[in-house]
């Protein structure tokens, strides 16, 4: 088990000016910030970040959104990091998110939910790893 999970808070997010209040709600949960970068994300990135999800029929909708304004990209620490920060941030869809979770407080739909987290330790890395250099973690 690995102690850092990755994570992005979304265009929606940033741009209804929520940044400050969900960095607080993920620090009071717990987490150092290894990592932290404010980027507008090109189509082409934002779709090479979830290649996973091109064959989905929402992917055109998602790589549009995720290059739609800027993000905050951030490596996170804490025991149990991708666990915990799964739970701090609650289902996909935010109607069905545990009432107290980022996305609850947060996101408005499935597709525009406020934040990303990284879903394995493996993809924690791979995804950090797309951000950020050796120089600029800590
Ligand atoms: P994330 O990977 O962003 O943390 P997740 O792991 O909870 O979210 P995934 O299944 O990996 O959910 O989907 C990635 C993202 O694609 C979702 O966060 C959401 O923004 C978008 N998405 C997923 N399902 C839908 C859908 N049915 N309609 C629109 N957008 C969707
Ligand atoms: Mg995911």
């Amino acid at each position: 088990m690995s102690n850092r999970t990755f994570t992005m808070i979304k265009p929606d997010a940033t741009s209804k000016g929520y940044t400050g209040a969900i960095l607080d709600q993920i620090i009071k949960a717990g987490f150092t910030v290894k990592a932290m970068k404010w980027i507008k994300l090109s189509e082409e990135q934002a779709g090479l970040f979830y290649d996973i999800h091109r064959a989905r029929p929402f992917f055109g909708e998602l790589v549009d959104f995720m290059s739609s304004g800027p993000i905050v990209a951030a490596i996170l620490e804490k025991e149990n990091a991708v666990a915990d920060f799964r739970e701090l941030i609650g289902a996909t869809n935010p109607a069905n998110a545990a009432e107290g979770t980022i996305r609850k407080n947060f996101a408005a739909s499935i597709g525009e939910n406020a934040v990303h987290g990284s879903d394995s330790d493996e993809n924690a890395v791979i995804e950090g790893d797309f951000f950020f250099s050796k120089l600029e973690r800590f």
